[in-house]
C-alpha cells in the first residue's frame, strides 16, 4: 500500500528555526513518529494562517504533507497552548530543557508515545503551576524509565543486595545507580549519596507526582537528588543538556532578588 502523502498528527514542538525571509523549520515530537523536521510556510508573514500557532511548547493538531527533505505543515490547529506556563520564566527554561532532553532522548520517525505522554504531562503540571525543580526531576526518572535505563535505588548495581539504611552508598550514573560500599571506588564518575536523598530518589520512582509535589522537603536535600539526577540523564543521553545553563543562570538570578 502506498504511504498516504496527507497525515495527521499531534505533535508538541521541541525547537525551531527560521529559514529563509518568512519559513521556519520545527522539531516536532509526534506520538507515532517520533521525532520529525516539518517547515511552516510563510509563518513570520504578518497575515499567515498558521501565524501564531506554531509555538514552541503547545501541543497542536497537525495536517503534514510529506516532501523530500521537510514535511509541509499544511494546517495547524492549537489543542492546548499551556500559556500560563510562559509567564514564569522558570517554567519557561525548564519546558525549554525537558524539550531538549526529549529531542535528545527519541529517534526521528519511530514510535514515541511514552516520551510524547511524559513531556504532555510535565508542560500540563508546570502550566498548574507545580515546582519547576519537582516537575523536571520527575521528567528526568520518567524519561530513563522511557528509555528502558530506570535508575537502580534500592538495591547495589553490582551485588545486587537491597540497600539497608544504616550502611553507605555511592551514585554511580554509568553503572545505572546505587552502589554499595562493599565495592572499590570506580573509575567512572562517583558520589557520595545521603540516605536523606536516596529516600527522595525512591520517592521518585514509587510516587505519583501529585504526591511528591506535596512533601516538605529541605533544600539540600532537593539539591543533591538535583545533581544526582542531572548526572544520571547526561550519562543516559550521553552530554550534557545546553539549556541548563540558561536555566541555571535564570534560578540564580532569582535567588538574587530578595523576595
Ligand atoms: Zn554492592
Amino acid at each position: 500500500m502506498p504511504v498516504p502523502r496527507i497525515y495527521h498528527t499531534e505533535a508538541i514542538v521541541l525547537s525551531r528555526f527560521e529559514l529563509g525571509e518568512a519559513d521556519r523549520v520545527l522539531t516536532l515530537l509526534t506520538p507515532h513518529d517520533g521525532k520529525l523536521k516539518a517547515i511552516a510556510k510563510g509563518v513570520r508573514r504578518q497575515r499567515s494562517r498558521l501565524g501564531g500557532a506554531v509555538e514552541p511548547f503547545a501541543e497542536l493538531y497537525l495536517v503534514l504533507a510529506r516532501a523530500r527533505t521537510f514535511d509541509v505543515i499544511t494546517s495547524a490547529s492549537v489543542a492546548h497552548a499551556w500559556l500560563s506556563l510562559r509567564e514564569r520564566l522558570e517554567s519557561t527554561a525548564t519546558a525549554w530543557y525537558l524539550a531538549e532532553m526529549a529531542e535528545r532522548a527519541v529517534e526521528e520517525r519511530a514510535f514515541a508515545y511514552p516520551v510524547y505522554a511524559l513531556l504532555k504531562r510535565a508542560y500540563q503540571l508546570l502550566d498548574d503551576g507545580m515546582a519547576p525543580s519537582r516537575v523536571a526531576r520527575w521528567f528526568e526518572f520518567g524519561l530513563a524509565d522511557a528509555l528502558g535505563m530506570r535508575p537502580e535505588v534500592e538495591r547495589c548495581v553490582e551485588c545486587d543486595r537491597t540497600l539497608e539504611p544504616d550502611e553507605e552508598f555511592r551514585w554511580v550514573p554509568i553503572l545505572g545507580g546505587t552502589l554499595c560500599a562493599t565495592h572499590p571506588t570506580p573509575s567512572a564518575e562517583v558520589a557520595p549519596l545521603s540516605l536523606a536523598a536516596l529516600k527522595l530518589l525512591r520517592a521518585y520512582r514509587r510516587l505519583d507526582i501529585e504526591a511528591i509535589a506535596g512533601l516538605r522537603l529541605p533544600a539540600a536535600v532537593e539539591a543533591e537528588v538535583e545533581v544526582a539526577l542531572r548526572r544520571f540523564i547526561r550519562a543516559v543521553l550521553e552530554r550534557e543538556a545546553r539549556s541548563l545553563a540558561f536555566l541555571d543562570e535564570v534560578r540564580a538570578r532569582r535567588a538574587r532578588v530578595p523576595a
